[in-house]
Formats: C-alpha cells, sequence, structure tokens
C-alpha cells in the first residue's frame, strides 16, 4: 500500500478534526470550565467550522492547504487556542511544502515542526498540563512508526495512542500555562481542554488514512 500522503488526505484530515470538534464543542466546553473560561469548544468549533466551509475552495497542494488553513484558524479561532492552532498548521505547512511525493516520514518532520510553532508561540514544555502534553508524545509516535515503516494507517494509529495516553497524563498535572494556571493546585484532577482537543487531531488522521 502507498503511503503517500496526499492532498486529498490532508484534506479528509481537516474536515474530520472540524466535525469532532463540534461533536465535542459542549465537552470541551465543560472541560474549560472547569479550568478555564468555558469558551474552547466555542473557539474551536466557531473557527473550524469556517475552515472546514472553504476547504472545496482552499489551494490544492499539500503545503499551501495547511498554510490557508493555519491563516484562517489565526484569525477565525479566538483564545489562546487560535494563535497555537494557527502556529502548527502554519509552520506545518510551511516544513512539508508542495511536494506531491510526501510521505509519512517527511510528514513526521513537518508534524515536528507544527510542534516547534506551538513552543514558540505559547512557550509550554512537557508537564505544564497544555496541547503540548498530547502533540508531543504523538509526534514522536508518528515518528517513530514511520521510521519503522509502518503502514500510513498504523502510524497514525501509533500518533493516536500516545496522544490519548498525553490527554489522560494532564488529569494529575498542575497548570503552569495559560488561564488554568491561576488555579494553582486547584487545577490537579481536571483533564486540559486544549489536550482533549489536540487529541482529536490524531483521531481525525486516524480516520481520515484508514
Ligand atoms: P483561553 O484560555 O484564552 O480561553 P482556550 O480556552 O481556547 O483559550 O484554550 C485553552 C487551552 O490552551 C488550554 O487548555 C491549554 O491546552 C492551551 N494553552 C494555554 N496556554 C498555552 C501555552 N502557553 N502553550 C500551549 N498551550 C496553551
Ligand atoms: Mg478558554
Amino acid at each position: 500500500m502507498s503511503d503517500t500522503i496526499t492532498v486529498e488526505l490532508l484534506s479528509r484530515w481537516i474536515h474530520e478534526f472540524s466535525g469532532l470538534v463540534s461533536a465535542h464543542h459542549d465537552q470541551l466546553n465543560s472541560l474549560d470550565a472547569a479550568i478555564g473560561d468555558a469558551d474552547h469548544g466555542t473557539n474551536l468549533d466557531r473557527g473550524f467550522t469556517v475552515v472546514a466551509a472553504g476547504l472545496a475552495t482552499a489551494p490544492q497542494q499539500p503545503g499551501d492547504l495547511l498554510s490557508h488553513v493555519g491563516r484562517t484558524v489565526v484569525s477565525k479561532v479566538g483564545g489562546a487556542a487560535g494563535p497555537l492552532f494557527g502556529s502548527f498548521f502554519l509552520c506545518l505547512g510551511d516544513a512539508i511544502g508542495n511536494d506531491p511525493d510526501l510521505d509519512s516520514r517527511r510528514f513526521a518532520l513537518g508534524l515536528r515542526a507544527g510542534l516547534a510553532g506551538v513552543v514558540a508561540r505559547g512557550r509550554a514544555e512537557a508537564g505544564d498540563k497544555t496541547l503540548y502534553d498530547v502533540l508531543a508524545p504523538g509526534v514522536d509516535a508518528i515518528d517513530a512508526a514511520a521510521a519503522a515503516q509502518y503502514d500510513l494507517p498504523d502510524v497514525f494509529r501509533a500518533g493516536l495512542l500516545a496522544a490519548e495516553a498525553g490527554r489522560e497524563s494532564t488529569i494529575c498535572m498542575l497548570a503552569r500555562k495559560g488561564r488554568a494556571s491561576y488555579l494553582g493546585e486547584r487545577s490537579v484532577g481536571h483533564q486540559d481542554p486544549g489536550a482533549t482537543s489536540a487529541c482529536l487531531l490524531f483521531t481525525a488522521a486516524t480516520s481520515a488514512a484508514t
């Protein structure tokens, strides 16, 4: 089976993510209500509804498509999540470029560039209880599975398993970044909303590739 990551697959990925964000709108708001201001689902859903509606007319080359998604996310998604998710897609799009033979190893490098974009923007580190705690292990797992030449669906499945473990790991963390950090010890015992939505990126990639 070819493991080429086509622009159609990337477009399906974004479309699936947007659908999952809508389906989890209330859950993301409730998680944010516990340790933030209850708007994370609303922020993401509003922006990704616009992104999904624009997919048919977006550039049909891999890097250009994801950079376009990143720009739309920056301008349409509010809160901390907008610039963070936006940087992720902008840096990912930049890194993969428009090579039509994009394979999973190059895509993994692109995801790592996306993660670096998130860090450049928010300065989060492992254990700060943010979306970094999902993206970093998810990207590591995708990188390792791509290097081991897994089939594409299995590459993304490996990423999803690591991302889910990362999401669960945020429950016992004390928040050190963003609004949740104002709560100090009271942030412990709650799953991070951004980690929860970031995990949906891996769910969406897995279904787009399967
Ligand atoms: P806001 O806090 O402005 O209301 P959202 O509710 O949309 O923004 O997003 C909150 C999520 O953003 C948090 O759950 C966390 O995962 C993520 N986050 C906040 N600050 C940072 C940061 N500096 N680096 C990485 N992620 C962050
Ligand atoms: Mg919020």
